[in-house]
Parts: structure tokens; C-alpha cells; sequence
């Protein structure tokens, strides 16, 4: 069975591919943008999912795909990678996977060009662990013995520093 919150991610990996949700009731179509606001659920998805939730996933259901959100929501599916492009795709718990991963009329996919659709939820922690890595780095080339053996009385200016200056001084 499919959580609430997987059904979300679910949708949010396949909104960045251009998948919209066929809504119920000849509702039209949702795709919202952006998906992800400062890291969390934007504004416009969060419409998008009321929107859903109208008719509780029923009839609601993601282009090319055969299963409503409503069914997506009951024991009978749930939600793993896809294995040929790992994306989210929901499959029968018990049973034969019946039709084919959305990513099967999408011909530019998979595109291993392009980083994967991923959630904006943890981009703050990624921040984090990036800016981690970068200090990391940092820290460990200032150690290097090179930097303290410098005379002090002319210091290192690399080239890039050089045109940034006489770029300053053009601009005053
Ligand atoms: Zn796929």
C-alpha cells in the first residue's frame, strides 16, 4: 500500500518529467510549477493535491498510467523503481505488473545526460552536506605545508585574481 506521502513524491518525480495529473470529473489536467518551493511542497502542488483529494484519488490518475490515485492509495499497489528507468512507478503487490512504466512514451527517456528527477524535500540537508564537503576540502589544502613556506611580504595572486581587480578598477 502506497502512503499519502509516497503518492506525492511519486507525482512530484513525474511532474519534472512533464507528466501531468488527468483529473476527476473532466477537471482538465495538473501540472504544477514549480513543484518545490525553498524545499518543501510548492504552493501549486499543494493545489494540484487538493485538487486530487477533491474525490479522494478517484478517477484522478497520472497520464499513461492506467491506475487512479484513489487505487494507488489501497492495499493492492504500491510504489517501487522502475527498472528500467527507476523511476516511481506503482505495481499490483500481488500479481503481474500489467502496463508499462510512464517513461514508455517518453523517447528522450531514460537520459543519463541529465541529473534524475528528484524530490526538493531534503535539499536543505544536501546543502548542508555539501557546504560540508567544500569546507572539507578547503580545510585540508590550507594544511598543505607549501602555504605557510610563502614569504608573507609578497602574497599569491593568481591570474583570475589579477583580472578581477582590473575589472574592479574599469567598473570605478
Ligand atoms: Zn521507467
Amino acid at each position: 500500500m502506497a502512503s499519502q506521502a509516497q503518492i506525492r513524491d511519486f507525482l512530484a518525480h513525474w511532474f519534472q518529467l512533464g507528466k501531468p495529473v488527468v483529473l476527476a470529473e473532466n477537471r482538465g489536467e495538473c501540472l504544477p510549477d514549480p513543484i518545490f518551493h525553498n524545499g518543501q511542497y510548492s504552493q501549486a502542488f499543494e493545489d494540484c493535491w487538493h485538487k486530487i483529494m477533491v474525490t479522494s484519488g478517484r478517477d484522478c490518475y497520472l497520464q499513461g498510467t492506467a491506475q487512479s490515485i484513489a487505487e494507488m492509495l489501497s492495499p493492492v499497489w504500491e510504489i517501487t523503481p522502475c527498472a528500467r528507468c527507476e523511476m516511481p512507478v506503482a505495481v499490483p503487490t500481488a500479481g503481474i505488473m500489467t502496463s508499462l512504466c510512464p517513461c514508455d512514451d517518453l523517447p528522450t527517456w531514460p537520459n543519463t545526460e541529465i541529473p534524475m528527477p528528484r524530490t526538493g524535500i531534503d535539499s536543505q540537508e544536501q546543502l548542508t552536506a555539501l557546504r560540508h564537503r567544500l569546507s572539507t576540502v578547503n580545510g585540508s589544502s590550507n594544511s598543505e605545508p607549501k602555504a605557510s613556506q610563502k614569504p608573507l611580504t609578497s602574497p599569491p595572486q593568481t591570474e583570475e585574481d589579477a583580472s578581477t581587480l582590473s575589472s574592479w578598477r574599469g567598473m570605478s
